[in-house]
């Protein structure tokens, strides 16, 4: 018999890309499809033991094969490696276009989590991998909200500013948006005491901690975008269209 025990694997955001690429899909993948986990929350997050309880729900209760997402991405800014890539998701109707499904830990519904800081990070820099791994243009990834009357990945989640974080990810081939030296691919394990500042470090911050504070507070409300896994781009110029963005999404959060 097939063994059918999900193991789960835990990446950064840099090394789950570099282990995509070397993935051979054969499959079409037509689709990104969104969702948040609604529970567990962000609170109850504690690493290794909530992805188990994850996958205890879905193979034991559900009696599905694998768990239903492709990824996780959990609020330390880590990647779990879900349903094996080439395989439909056993939640998905044959009549959908196949699509790679990923999962955000937390209930991003108004007024619940906050989607910011490491997981916002490594959310957007993993579809804008995907993209590319799969080429597909940026309406191709998709709410469940918006293909069924739920609402999944959270009402407090606005459909254009989440793009517009994946949007200021280059469009490029996945080897060139990794400018990063080769690091070990073994996977980090995840302990309860993980940091998320420690995932989320950036090599090229000021020595001004003043400065310092100030970026990562824009880093984490999603404010700036960094040039790579490990780069924030501090020493780069604004573009008007950076410039344009970001004063966009102060006004929008104002507004609220
Ligand atoms: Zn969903």
């Amino acid at each position: 018999m097939e063994k059918t025990t999900h193991s789960w694997q835990s990446f950064t955001l840099e090394q789950w890309a570099r282990w995509l690429m070397r993935q051979p899909v054969t499959r079409p993948v037509q689709q990104i499809q969104i969702h948040h986990s609604w529970k567990p929350t962000i609170k109850a997050y504690e690493g290794i033991n909530t992805m188990e309880a994850i996958r205890r729900f879905q193979t034991k209760v559900k009696k599905m094969k694998n768990v239903g997402a492709h990824l996780y991405v959990s609020p330390d800014g880590l990647i779990w490696n879900g349903c094996p890539l080439n395989l439909a998701s056993e939640e998905d109707s044959q009549s959908e276009p196949p699509a790679v499904h990923l999962e955000l830990i937390g209930d991003f519904n108004k007024g619940k989590d906050e989607l910011s800081g490491p997981q916002l990070y490594a959310a957007a820099g993993a579809i804008r991998f995907l993209l590319s791994k799969f080429r597909l243009n940026v309406d191709q990834v998709l709410f469940h909200s918006e293909k069924e009357n739920v609402a999944c990945p959270g009402s407090g989640i606005d459909k254009a500013w989440f793009i517009a974080q994946v949007m200021r990810w280059p469009n490029r081939p996945i080897r060139q948006m990794i400018r990063m030296p080769e690091t070990k691919p073994a996977a980090i394990q995840v302990t309860n005491e993980t940091n998320p500042e420690q995932v989320m470090a950036f090599i090229d911050l000021p020595n001004n901690e003043q400065a310092k504070k100030a970026l990562l507070k824009l880093y984490k409300k999603g404010v700036i975008q960094p040039e790579g896994p490990s780069r924030l781009g501090t020493a780069k110029p604004v573009t008007r269209e950076e410039l344009a963005l970001a004063l966009q999404l102060i006004y929008n959060q104002l507004k609220r």
